[in-house]
């Protein structure tokens, strides 16, 4: 019997890495032959990794941290979502070309209108925590859907600065960069806030925003998954806003590839959202 097709996550680290869990979840689920291993390679020798797999057998891959901006400018094809965000996470051969694309911000939306599907109804401001990468991704997906202004506030202003000009000029969506210190005043009439730092993770500072600004109908996201229930959303659900968490972005982010590599668009299941919490609680997250 043929073993399949072979895919893989490389990062460095890697261990931490939900991805081998949720794309075997989907290979046994759908009775599948095909594999998934988790790959350690160090930034020196990602090129040559990324041009040698399918010789190694792999039909492609998703790269994590901190390879993203590397994949982006190695790949021969970049995709609309990898060229969007200016890095990539999902990686395939097409003949002889590598092509790269970045499935993080069709996670992040999907999971948004899967758990809170009225988020945009009354089309205020968007609040982006962050200027990272991953914030990137995110800003792109709300401008595709149209949302009239996103405010980004992140610690170095620099980079809110470099973000908004990144993607402006835009006819549908004013892009704003705020200072890090008025991070509370920037949640005023905001209909969605999205924590997209790292801060509030597991060995990471905690974040500090008052959300008492925020309207009565606001919905609160945090990309943050480790813990699960960060303390941004135990403070927004105690106020009773829709609460997104970020272990969604990560399971969604995933349908994409797994599609594109085992040949079946798989779903977001409660069972698999269960086993990675199951993962994520037996390491104390
Ligand atoms: P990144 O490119 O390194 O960006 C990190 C962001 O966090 C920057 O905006 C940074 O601000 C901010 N930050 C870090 N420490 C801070 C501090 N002490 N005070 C204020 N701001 C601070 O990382 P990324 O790839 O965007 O990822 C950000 C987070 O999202 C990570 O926790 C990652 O695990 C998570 N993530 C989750 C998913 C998912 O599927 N749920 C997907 C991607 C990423 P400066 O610019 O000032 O440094």
């Amino acid at each position: 019997m043929s073993e399949g097709p072979k895919a893989f996550v490389v990062g460095w680290p890697i261990e931490h890495s939900r991805s081998p869990l949720i794309h075997g979840y989907w290979l046994d689920r759908h009775k599948l032959a095909g594999s998934y291993a988790k790959l350690a390679i160090p930034a020196e020798r990602i090129e040559e990794f990324l041009r040698a797999f399918a010789g190694q057998g792999f039909v492609g891959g998703n790269v994590t941290i901190p390879h993203k901006e590397a994949a982006f400018a190695i790949a021969d094809v970049v995709d609309d979502s990898a060229r969007a965000v200016g890095a990539a996470n999902t990686v395939w051969m097409e003949g002889d070309k590598l092509v790269a694309a970045n499935t993080d911000t069709h996670g992040f939306m999907a999971h948004l209108s899967v758990s809170a599907p009225d988020w945009r109804k009354a089309a205020r401001p968007v609040t982006v925590l962050g200027a990272g990468g991953a914030a990137r991704a995110i800003v792109h997906g709300l401008m595709s859907a149209g949302v009239p202004e996103i405010r980004i506030v992140n610690r170095t202003r620099r980079k809110a600065d470099g973000l908004c000009a990144y993607f402006a000029p835009s006819a549908s969506t004013l892009l704003r960069a705020w200072d890090w210190d008025r991070r509370s005043d920037a949640l005023e009439d905001a209909g969605l806030l999205v924590n997209a730092t790292s801060l509030g993770m597991v060995n990471s500072q905690p974040l500090d925003v008052d959300i008492q600004a925020l309207p009565a109908k606001a919905v609160v996201a945090d990309i943050v998954y480790a813990p699960l229930e960060t303390d941004l959303l135990r403070r927004a659900s105690g106020r009773g806003l829709t609460c997104v968490d970020g272990l969604g972005m990560l399971l969604h982010q995933a349908v994409p590839g797994f599609e594109r590599w085992f040949g079946v668009r798989p779903e977001v299941t409660p069972e698999l959202r269960q086993l990675i919490v199951n993962d994520l609680r037996s390491e104390k997250c």
